[in-house]
């Protein structure tokens, strides 16, 4: 690791002002950005440290959310509104990493961790276009286990890691950031890009623009929401493949459908697609397997992932057959 300046940011505005200098970074819970330091993935000449600013998990007049950037990731799986209202949240989060991970990592570091894609780290031994533009990608080709099958590129198939912001695209949260020129607030599913022909370029966000807080609009219809995440070991490992969902039927049709996947693409993935297959229909198995299909007709699985379009469309009709039974 190579020597940099650390700075306890005391507000949001001090840390956008500290985060001007030339190679700062801003650092969360560390659980991500410390190792990617230590292994020479990455690099920082100045650290603005804001996992102290205050943050807060606020629940709206009409029942949304107000997550301050900084609220732990254990916190925020714990909240008894998240629990009770958008257990897809909640689930999700624990389905990340560890306990202690969970304590360290915080909202908005959760959102920027970088791949889990094993070339992006071995710095010495592999090519990497995210790592070092242009010098080539050894995962194509490579064992892909763990990458992309929708949304990648001929320059990257690595995927998005986190399992909390395939339930917050699901529910459509947005993402509030203050830099230099101010505040602005964006969608969570814009906010990650895919990779095209510049894979190192991940969001739409400027070095210098701090994450705030992240809104969850309110929807009543998560109440019945799931995640469910599916991989190697039972614990403390990465999706293969995950589903978000939230579901509610009327009168025998389907009234309201999100649905988000996690470890088949470079970002977190709204199935818009699948969703409008699903809405104002009966819900039936051949439904959900027809939904499935039409979120994967753009499907472009690899040597070492070709059972991931299977794997999901297995678990998505798993975790809607869940919802349909919870609510009968
Ligand atoms: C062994 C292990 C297993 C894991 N398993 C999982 C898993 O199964 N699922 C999963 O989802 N995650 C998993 N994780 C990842 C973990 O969730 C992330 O490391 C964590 O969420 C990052 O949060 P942090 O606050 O520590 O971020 P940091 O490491 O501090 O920062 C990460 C990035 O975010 C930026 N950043 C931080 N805060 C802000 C802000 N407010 N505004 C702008 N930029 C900011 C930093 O500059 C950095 O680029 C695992 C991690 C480890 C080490």
């Amino acid at each position: 690791m190579t020597p940099f300046a650390y700075r306890r940011a005391t507000d949001a505005a001090a840390a956008v002002m500290d985060a001007a200098a030339p190679g700062a970074r801003f650092l969360g819970g560390g659980t991500n950005l410390v190792d990617l330091l230590r292994q020479r993935v990455a690099r920082a000449d100045a650290l603005v440290d804001v996992s102290m600013l205050p943050a807060s998990i606020e629940v709206t007049p009409e029942g949304g959310l107000s997550i301050g950037a900084a609220v732990r990731n254990s916190t925020l799986a714990a909240h008894p509104h998240v629990r009770a209202h958008f257990p897809v949240l909640s689930r999700a989060v624990l389905a990340g990493a560890s306990a202690q991970i969970r304590n360290m990592a915080t909202v908005g570091g959760n959102i920027l961790q970088r791949t889990r894609c094993a070339y992006f780290y071995d710095v010495d031994g592999a090519r990497c276009n995210k790592r070092a533009p242009g010098s080539g990608c050894d995962a194509r080709g490579g064992f892909t286990r763990y990458h992309a099958i929708l949304g990648g590129s001929a320059h990257c198939v690595a995927t998005h890691p986190s399992d909390m912001c395939v339930a917050l695209v699901a529910l459509d949260a947005r993402v509030r950031v203050l830099g230099p020129r101010g505040e602005r607030t964006m969608p969570l599913v814009e906010l990650h890009r895919l990779p095209g022909d510049r894979p190192h370029l991940e969001t739409h966000l400027a070095p210098d623009e701090l994450i705030v807080s992240v809104e969850v609009p309110p929807l009543p219809a998560a109440t019945r929401s799931a995640y469910r995440k599916v991989r190697d070991r039972a614990s403390y490992a990465f999706a293969l493949i995950s589903v978000a969902a939230v579901l509610e039927v009327r009168e025998g049709t389907i009234d309201t459908v999100r649905i988000a996947f996690g470890g088949v693409a470079p970002k977190p993935w709204r199935a818009t697609r699948a969703e409008a297959a699903l809405v104002a229909q009966r819900p039936t198995e051949a439904l959900f397997r027809e939904a499935a299909d039409a979120e994967l007709a753009a499907a472009d699985p690899l040597s070492g992932n070709a059972f991931k379009p299977d794997l999901l469309r297995r678990t998505l009709a798993a975790v809607l057959r869940g919802l349909l039974e919870r609510a009968a």
